[in-house]
């Protein structure tokens, strides 16, 4: 078999529809685009299957069954497993690490410890968090180099109380893939050796990133349990899978309890069903799980090595053309890696750039990729990542590259500064600033401006009146619901109010200049929070910024007039 990219892309109808012609699609670690054979699936399954399944005689309830079981078989061929009664479906991979967290830690006591890494997305961390503080448990993580597990340090946090250790088979933030032959050998020698309660102990991955790109073997990788989600490799959203060897599940007690997972239930107990049905409480995704089936069988028709070669050569590409982009510092490799670039610009917020790459119709993702603790020990608070996959190409990565080129070339020297913590400034000193002057800015130049790029770049040039003010940069001043950093301060002063704001991204900058221009220096009950919202639609940036960005919007509107009233 030989594999062509080409042809792959083709069987994504997304990308043959008029107003997707144009769009590079980078943001696949986020979740990937469907196969024609997906989408037919789902509808086929509402065409002609559409029952609840199990509980009924009928039919269509035994069709619908029959083809859970089938994906359910396929499913335990897909990820390696021995048998089908080793293979839950869960809602997606966050479900499924939320089930695992619960059932295993039924069973633990205080000072028992879970070990994790700095590198897990936060649905391999949050659950943990809660469970630790429901039953006393610590939490312990694996020494790690600007947030990088170093899986052969394991050891130094391993210990006789160790009961669990749930680790990233890859980040999702930065692409590194996670050591797993170090991480089993490690884990085989430290149960060999122990004493019978570190028998016990149990080795999650979590597979979210890796399933998209690699083979899954889960008898080769050696865990114990297994977590992905469909979506990240060309399957619905709505279904994930959890691997679980079968001696291990049979032990664990199931997690949400209701219809599907019982055999019989009295007023004060019930039995629970047979394996894997007693983990899977209430009526599945099914819809989903039809999808999974033709994204499972699509992609057995794949040259996977061929995919996994071709990807390969295509983020050395990638990684090679960012590297020389001046001063654009990257935070991924291309070596062991899962399709991700991660990079910030110095002279740029990470969300300026993502933004400026939407209205190139280039999509990426920016922000902490809900990874907090890896960006932070890697010194951001942000970064651009673009991820790619098999239906991606060169022309791909040259329009991102373009785009970020052509951004960078309109930078000035402004040197937009790394996010500021809590300046720790006193109170007196941070209401010593002053207002900007925001006499210069025509919303009318604004309102005459018919696309997005123009409008785009009118805002940096507005971003540029609004001063950097360090000592406004405090806590206090945060306005929260904002997607990057925003701090607003209000006084009244000869009968009006008077407003000053900073911002680490530009095109809040600008859009704060936006705000202010509306309402710095005007008198009580002037204005009202509606009309910024309307010049706001009628600008048509309700439209073109992202949700997050429009919600950021909002909020600093909100806060400044809260200040107002106040
Ligand atoms: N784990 C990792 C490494 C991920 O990348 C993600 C999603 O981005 C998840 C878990 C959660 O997956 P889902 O949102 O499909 O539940």
């Amino acid at each position: 078999m030989t594999f062509s990219s080409q042809e792959f892309k083709q069987q994504f109808p997304l990308f043959s529809q008029e107003e997707n012609r144009g769009l590079v699609y980078l943001d696949n670690a986020a979740t990937t685009q469907k196969p024609a054979c997906v989408i037919d699936a789902i509808r086929d399954f509402y065409l002609h299957s559409n029952a609840n399944t199990h509980r009924s005689s009928h039919r269509l309830a035994r069709r619908a069954t029959e083809m859970v079981e089938q994906v359910r078989a396929a499913s335990a061929r897909f990820l390696g497993a021995q048998s089908p009664r080793e293979v839950v479906f869960t809602r997606g991979a966050t479900e499924g690490l939320n089930l695992l967290a619960n059932s295993l830690c039924r069973g633990l006591v205080a000072g028992d410890e879970i070990v994790l890494s700095t590198a897990e997305h936060h649905a391999n961390l949050v659950p943990w968090q809660m469970l630790a503080v429901q039953y006393g448990l610590v939490l312990r993580f694996v020494p790690d180099a600007n947030g990088v597990p170093q899986i052969e340090r394991i050891t130094e946090v391993l210990s006789p109380r160790t009961r669990v250790v749930s680790i990233t088979g890859g980040s999702n933030a930065l692409g590194f893939r996670t050591d797993l032959a170090t991480l089993r050998a490690t884990i085989a020698a430290t149960s060999s050796a122990a004493t019978s309660s570190q028998r016990d102990l149990r080795w999650i991955v979590d597979g979210s990133q890796l399933a998209a790109h690699d083979v899954v073997d889960v008898a080769a990788i050696g865990c114990d349990f297994f977590v992905c989600s469909a979506h990240k490799f060309y399957g619905p959203t709505g279904i994930g899978l959890v691997y679980g060897r079968e001696e291990l599940l049979r032990d664990l007690p199931p997690w949400q309890g209701g219809g599907e997972m019982i055999t019989s239930v009295d007023l004060l107990a019930s039995d629970y069903a047979d394996l894997p049905h007693r983990f899977e409480a209430g009526t599945s995704s099914l819809a989903a799980i039809a999808g999974l089936g033709a994204c499972l069988e699509f992609l057995g028709k794949q040259d996977r090595q061929g995919m996994a070669q071709y990807e390969h050569t295509l983020l050395a590409y990638l990684h090679d053309r960012l590297s020389q982009i001046p001063e654009l510092e990257l935070l991924s490799g291309p070596r062991n890696n899962l399709g991700i670039a991660s990079f910030v610009h110095p002279r740029c917020a990470a969300i300026d750039i993502a933004q400026w790459l939407d209205g190139r119709d280039i999509a990426v993702r920016v922000g902490h990729h809900c990874a907090q603790p890896l960006l932070h020990a890697a010194g951001h608070t942000a970064t651009v990542r673009a991820s790619l996959v098999a239906y991606n190409s060169r022309e791909d990565i040259d329009r991102l590259v373009a785009g970020v080129e052509e951004l960078v070339l309109q930078l000035d020297d402004t040197t937009v500064p790394p996010v500021a913590a809590d300046s720790g400034k006193d109170s007196a000193e941070a209401y010593s600033w002053q207002p900007d002057d925001l006499s210069k800015l025509d919303l009318d130049a604004l309102r005459t401006q018919q696309n997005w790029q123009d409008r785009y770049r009118t805002l940096m040039r507005w971003a540029k009146v609004i001063s950097r003010k360090d000592h406004i940069r405090t806590t206090e001043h945060l306005v929260q619901g904002c997607e990057s950093s925003a701090w607003l301060v209000h006084r009244r002063e000869a009968g009006v109010h008077r407003f000053a704001i900073d911002s680490d991204s530009r095109i809040v900058k600008g859009l704060g200049a936006l705000m202010l221009s509306q309402i710095d220096g005007v008198s009580d009950d002037a204005v009202a929070p509606s009309q910024l919202h309307q010049i706001f639609d009628e600008l048509g940036l309700s439209q073109q910024l992202s949700e997050s960005r429009g919600n950021g919007f909002r909020a600093l509107v909100e806060r400044a007039f809260e200040l107002m009233r106040a």
